[in-house]
């Protein structure tokens, strides 16, 4: 097959490995590309088709699949850079062993060998629940499923989480809420039959990028944008209305939006008799709120809330999305479900061009979520509390339902429990928590405290360097699986390569741990085929029924949605075109009221803080800090104010200034903008300490979802003398 004719040709259907010869018109000069391999961008929630270009057992380019409906042929600059960590020199080779006070290198036997004695050693002397395990939302599917229950089987302890806590966790709580399932409602292909798209605390342009055409594609049709954010990003720049709501406030915002619209007769009366519950409970709750009212709250002028919701109410077919702005609050949960309020009173769900959802950050945001790596859940999105639940999967796990371990902690508590001493160690996989968990000056101590740590990781990273025990894994090139992107569409990650050195597969080192704790027999897989097809089975039934999806059909049908209940079933495009997901069918409507951030501005701290990520980087910045046009791009963080605010503090574009916070401080590069509230500082998140923001966030979480207030705590900033970075 010639170069050309595969790469122009959108209507090909394979998903075959390609093999191709000597790319003509020194195009890679004297570079031989063997094959073409069909996967999924390592870093964001949209999850780009490409194909990777593999020469022998080394990955050495990317192409976008032109022929994909999540991207039709686009890539952002991490797309194009991720297959540059598969052959990186920071690699790691061989696992390492901290000997005294030094990692150094080992066998896998010696590493393996300390992972399971020392494991042992604490469960044996303080119980099963002494030990913990966190995991991520980068690795397939597969691997949650893996890690939920290598929890609970392998080690038999109730401590499991998943970074997805830092992230998303707060929609998943609202979803499942009003919904009774959490998924986003709709592909991204109705995303552009809207009329009008309202964006709640989401910088999409630079996050999703590649999302973001969806949108445009909207916009062209004359779909009007509203986006709501303190800052002016981007994507408020083209906007029809930005609301520049104070951080923390979100909820005062659209509830004032829903007061107009329910004054102004927006609603769709049918659809709330015929298909929700409570309304009655959310109207009264927002009477109060007009919009003179929220201004003062908000800090959003009146006139732009009624705007706001006569925008949304006057168009026909309309979707709210947000993204971590609105959820990283005290409040996320009651904040998702305000903005729900707004889309079910007026029925703007369930048909096309019509929805709402929540854009995943982390690659498989969605899947990671699903199949039994949160604390408090089973596969199949089940509750690790119901006892059907708890009976059926332990049946498929095949252990007594009495052996199956009560509901955990988030990680953020878990971190409380490290500080108390109740937790003596950590089996982590695919995350980074010394970049990304909140108040680093407190978390970071309450890791110290240990006794073993053993960390799986590709790179080292912040947190591996503090391990006792390094495992080196594998990039998502060297593995297959599945991941499910920000639409809930199941799509396959395909190996390209074998990990170098003597790296290994992230779900072989599970299983071998398991095996040499004596678990061996629950833990037999040969491949993630076969991990897959157990979580098949284990979901059956489930809110996330994965049961009749299959590698092949996923290829087939480049991605499938789920419910996928049978093999003969197509999937699940739009989920809530019938009915919701709570026993009675109905969507459920929840009476919000607004409450203040944990921590707000005062004559000591006289700003809020807010943070967030740029494009060039992506969570923690251990992959992408690594790449260098990446790094190139944006090489250290900045802390971004107004230029009122700036010339209060005597700073200018470009000085270092010091941010403090009850927690800690920083020096960064100040970066002066108009773009931004002037009572607000914004700094990106994907750098270590000193120069870590989470060195100023505040630990305070959600009481619902447990997710941090990583967008809201009290500052102030100062100009840094002669201060290096
Ligand atoms: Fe990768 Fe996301 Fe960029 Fe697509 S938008 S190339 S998935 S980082």
């Amino acid at each position: 097959m010639s170069v050309d004719k595969f790469i122009f040709q959108p209507e090909d259907k394979t998903y075959e490995f390609l093999e191709r010869g000597t790319p003509p018109g020194g195009w890679r000069a004297g570079m031989t590309i063997d094959r073409l391999v069909p996967t999924h961008c390592a870093f964001c929630g949209v999850q780009c088709a490409m194909y990777l270009e593999v020469s022998g057992n080394k990955v050495v380019g990317v192409e976008p699949r032109l022929d994909h409906p999540i991207n039709e042929g686009r890539l952002c600059p991490k797309g194009v850079a991720a297959y540059q960590q598969v052959n990186h020199p920071d690699r790691l080779l061989k696992p390492l062993i901290r000997k005294n006070g030094r990692l150094v290198e080992s066998t896998w036997d010696e590493a393996l060998d300390l992972v399971v004695k020392r494991f042992q050693d604490i469960q044996r002397e303080h119980g099963k629940d002494a030990l913990a395990v966190y995991g991520g939302s980068s690795i397939t599917t597969e691997k949650a499923y893996l890690l939920g229950k290598f929890a609970r089987v392998g080690l038999g302890t109730r401590y499991v989480d998943y970074n997805g806590r830092l992230c998303m966790v707060a929609a998943a709580s609202a979803n499942f809420r009003a919904f009774g399932i959490d998924r986003i409602g709709q592909p991204y292909a109705d995303i552009s039959l809207a009329d009008c798209l309202f964006v709640v605390g989401s910088n999409t342009t630079e996050t999703f990028p590649v999302a973001i055409h969806f949108f445009w594609k909207a916009r062209d049709r004359g779909a009007k944008l509203i986006v709501a954010d303190p800052r002016l990003t981007q994507m408020a720049r083209t906007a029809d209305l930005h609301l520049p709501v104070l951080p923390g406030t979100d909820s005062a915002l659209l509830n004032a939006i829903l007061h107009v619209i329910i004054k102004e007769d927006y609603l769709d009366r049918e659809f709330i008799a015929r298909r929700t519950r409570d309304f009655d409970k959310a109207a009264a709750a927002v009477e109060r709120y007009t919009p003179e009212y929220a201004q003062n709250i908000c800090g959003v002028p009146a006139e732009k809330i009624v705007a706001a919701a006569h925008l949304w109410g006057q168009s026909a077919k309309a979707m709210l999305f947000h993204a971590r702005g609105l959820e990283h609050h005290t409040q996320g949960t009651e904040n998702c479900l305000a903005a729900i309020n707004i889309v079910l009173a007026t029925g703007k769900i369930g048909k096309p061009g019509c929805g709402y959802g929540t854009l995943t950050g982390q690659g498989n945001g969605q899947g990671g979520r699903e199949h039994g790596q949160k604390c408090d859940q089973l596969p199949g999105q089940r509750s690790i509390e119901d006892p059907e639940a708890r009976k059926y999967v332990a049946g498929v796990w095949g252990i007594p339902v009495e052996e199956m371990p009560p509901g955990g902690v988030s990680i953020v508590d878990m971190f409380e429990l490290m500080d108390k001493g109740v937790l003596k160690g950590m089996f982590s996989l695919c995350n980074n928590s010394l970049v990304s968990i909140p108040n680093l000056n407190w978390a970071i101590p309450a890791l110290r405290k240990l006794e073993f740590l053993v960390v799986v990781d590709f790179f080292l990273s912040e947190t591996a360097a503090l391990a006792d025990v390094v495992l080196p894994g594998s990039v998502w090139a060297e593995d297959e699986g599945v991941v499910a992107n920000q639409e809930g569409r199941v799509i396959k990650i395909n190996k390209a390569v074998d990990p170098p050195g003597e790296a290994r597969i992230d779900w072989q080192i599970v299983c071998d741990i398991a095996r040499r704790l004596g678990k061996g027999q629950h833990f037999d897989f040969s491949s993630p085929r076969a991990i897959f097809d157990e979580l098949r089975l284990a979901s059956k039934g489930g809110r996330a029924d994965y049961y009749g999806i299959s590698y092949e059909k996923v290829e087939a049908q480049k991605g499938v949605f789920w419910p996928c209940p049978a093999p003969d079933h197509p999937g699940t495009p739009r989920l809530f075109d019938d009915r919701f997901y709570h026993a009675d069918g109905r969507a459920i409507f929840h009476p919000i009221e607004f409450k203040p951030a944990f921590e707000i501005p005062d004559d000591e701290y006289p700003y809020y803080l807010t943070t967030g990520r740029v494009v060039y980087h992506y969570l923690s910045g251990n992959q992408t800090r690594r790449l260098g046009f990446l790094l190139s791009q944006a090489p250290e963080p900045w802390v971004e104010m107004h230029p009122r605010l700036a010339a209060r503090m005597g700073i200018r574009d470009g000085d270092r200034a010091r941010v403090r916070t009850r927690r800690g401080e920083v020096v960064l590069r100040a970066l002066v903008a108009r773009t931004i509230r002037p009572d607000t500082l914004f700094i990106p998140y994907h750098w270590g300490p000193p120069r870590a923001v989470n060195l100023l966030t505040v630990n305070a979480l959600d009481p619902l979802s447990r997710i941090p207030e990583f967008k809201a705590c009290a500052a102030t900033v100062e100009r840094a003398e002669g201060a290096a970075p």
